[in-house]
């Protein structure tokens, strides 16, 4: 209970100290930002970065490994309950601080194109959210992330093709097989006609046990795609 409200109070300062200090850093909330960015010159360098972009077995495609089939997975970042990825998801989720997620999609965007196990995709899909989360929010995350990687790598980011028609109840205390099936039946393709014989690119924030990853894969092999990749903002370990 104690540990529960600390967690509060800890997070409740999170938010608070962007309103009251604009110039403070997004990730760590403790420095001043770095002229013309929006993260402190510590963080900049200490971001967990992984090496996803050049090792073919990683923690994304270890999370999908015999479930689907896919070109290739990386995520920027390593997730840690509680660390800096957290609270910088968290600032970019529900802060509106989309910038956030600018950045980071133009870096990863700069290391996918660097990158020999990626191959160009024809269209990138983020993954969808359910409209009324979408209104709350103000936008879709993994779209700003996406639009972000797009513009770096000249390919159109569409949010029109792949929807969430239904909101998935809570993952948590469910198995691998349920949290599948939680997930599987939310997700509808709009436009089939643009999907065949298409590369496509999925982009996530963060992928933990690759679940929803795996219903978007599914949903877009079966309507014809030529191959998948996934690129995510963080990944927990595999
Ligand atoms: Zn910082």
């Amino acid at each position: 209970m104690k540990t529960m409200k600390l967690k509060w109070i800890k997070s409740l300062w999170g938010d608070l100290v962007h309103v009251i200090f604009p110039n403070i850093c997004l990730a760590c909330n403790k420095l001043p930002k770095a002229k013309g960015a929006h993260f402190c010159v510590d963080c900049i360098h200490l971001m967990p970065y992984t090496d996803h972009f050049f090792i073919p077995q990683n923690d994304v495609t270890q999370h999908l490994k015999g479930r689907v089939t896919i070109k290739h997975g990386a995520a920027l970042l390593r997730f840690r309950e509680g660390g800096i990825v957290q609270q910088m998801l968290h600032q970019f989720k529900y802060k509106k601080q989309r910038a956030i997620g600018e950045v980071l999609g133009e870096i990863a965007g700069h290391k996918m194109v660097e990158s020999t196990l990626f191959e160009a995709p024809d269209v990138i899909i983020p993954v969808p959210l359910y409209y009324k989360k979408k209104l709350l929010r103000g936008y879709n995350q993994c779209k700003v992330f996406g639009d972000a990687i797009g513009q770096v790598a000249g390919v159109r980011c569409d949010d029109s093709i792949l929807l969430k028609h239904k909101e998935t109840t809570s993952q948590t205390g469910k198995s691998r097989t349920e949290r599948i099936k939680n997930v599987s039946d939310c997700f509808t393709v709009a436009k089939p006609g643009d999907l065949a014989g298409r590369k496509v690119l999925i982009v996530d924030d963060v992928v933990t046990t690759g679940a929803t990853i795996e219903a978007c894969c599914l949903i877009l092999q079966n309507h014809g795609v030529s191959h998948i990749s996934v690129l995510a903002i963080a990944a927990t370990d595999s």
